[in-house]
């Protein structure tokens, strides 16, 4: 297999579409024949395109196209947003409403989506009926940094496949082996990478946008991810969830390369903790993520909605610039030697917020209106 590289500036959807049919005939990938297609993005929160947190619009409206002219007719762009944001708004906010009703394609919220149980390492997990009933399954996921996963990329983006409950699944399983187990269950036929423009630094929610001008196209999760480490400057080997892919025999980490695209190195996120002002975010690798993606959803709550404007928003602005926020998630999350107050959450810390007497928010992972209605009580 092989993973074909193009370079493109810009979100001009010709533009994207021609790299993607030279991609699909470099790499020989025949779409003959097939009727059904499902494509994922990374829509994880509701984020505008221009913020590089999605994926963006226009590389799967030039995916669309190509589908459709390769006869492919019914087409359904898939994903599952973190619990307890709306996900219609995810989907309005990211562009993907108006993308399916400009070219007739259909939105599926993968959290209620019909699913089938599967064997996998771990037991039985529900993988969706769409996925493995569609001829065709296109990954386009978002080049950026990741504080636990080093990168996330189409392996990462393939998780958001899972129900709700599952993706709470690396919180007792470990993070990284749980990853590979469910890239075995129904992998993509396509994978597209948006790397035009990437985000660095606090990924995958707090980074600063980086123009990297990449488009990749492959048929191999982790081929493609090893290549797009590699052009951000990491050394795939030293990605644990892609070591062990590799060696679960999943691809290879050195795939041939046809095409070409400038490697631009990427800022890395800190392993210790996210910062965005003086709001700390620290990590413990005994969290699934859930609960800090959570937090950052309610903090684009509170900006979005006019209700918190002066309730919570105001008390945001002033942690953030003169206090310190500690905010502690995960089964062995510890209370930081640093000065500030400390929030916890989710019910990992819920003994140790009730041992230290510290603010804690319920919930598993607490829902982003929770939350926001939360700090606006208790800060
Ligand atoms: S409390 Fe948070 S970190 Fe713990 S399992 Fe639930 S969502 Fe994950």
């Amino acid at each position: 297999m092989a993973v074909f590289l193009d370079q493109i500036h810009r979100y001009d959807v010709g533009e994207i579409e021609a790299a993607l049919r030279r991609g699909i005939e470099a790499l020989g990938v025949d779409l003959g024949g097939k009727r059904t297609a499902v494509i994922k993005p990374n829509l994880v929160i509701a984020a505008a395109p221009k913020t590089a947190i999605v994926t963006h619009p226009a590389v799967v409206t030039a995916v669309v196209r190509v589908l459709r002219a390769a006869g492919i007719e019914r087409i359904t762009i898939a994903d599952g947003p973190g619990v307890g944001l709306d996900v219609d708004e995810v989907f309005r906010k990211t562009g993907y409403v108006a993308l399916a009703g400009e070219l007739g394609v259909e939105l599926l919220n993968f959290n209620v989506a019909e699913r089938r149980e599967r064997e996998w390492k771990y037991g039985r997990l529900g993988v969706p009926a769409i996925l493995e009933d569609a001829d065709l399954y296109v990954n386009v996921p978002k080049l950026k940094t990741h504080g636990y996963t080093t990168v996330t990329l189409s392996i990462k983006n393939h998780k958001g496949m899972l129900s709700e409950e599952d993706k709470k699944l690396d919180h007792h399983l470990g993070l990284h082996e749980p990853l590979v187990e469910q890239a075995k269950l129904a992998p993509p036929g396509l994978v597209v990478l948006d790397g035009i423009v990437g985000l660095e630094g606090d990924g995958p929610l707090n980074g600063k946008t980086k123009r990297a001008g990449i488009l990749a196209v492959g048929t191999n999760m982790l081929e493609l991810d090893a290549t797009g480490a590699r052009l951000m400057g990491f050394d795939p080997r030293e990605i644990t969830h892609l070591a062990i892919a590799e060696r679960e025999g999943l691809g290879t980490l050195d795939p041939e390369i046809t095409g070409t695209a400038e490697e631009v190195r990427f800022e890395p996120a800190n392993e210790e903790y996210g910062r965005v002002m003086n709001i700390y975010s620290w990590r413990d690798c005994t969290a699934c993520s859930m609960c800090i993606d959570s937090f950052s959803a309610g903090v684009h709550l509170a900006i979005r909605d006019p209700r918190y404007w002066f309730t919570l928003v105001p008390k945001l602005l002033y942690w953030g610039f003169f206090g310190k926020l500690h905010i502690i998630q995960g089964r062995e999350a510890k209370v930081p030697s640093a000065d500030g107050r400390v929030i916890c959450l989710g019910k990992c810390t819920r003994d140790l917020a009730e041992r230290e007497g510290l603010i804690h928010f319920p919930g598993c992972p607490p829902s982003a209106r929770d939350v926001a209605e939360t700090m606006r009580r208790k800060l």
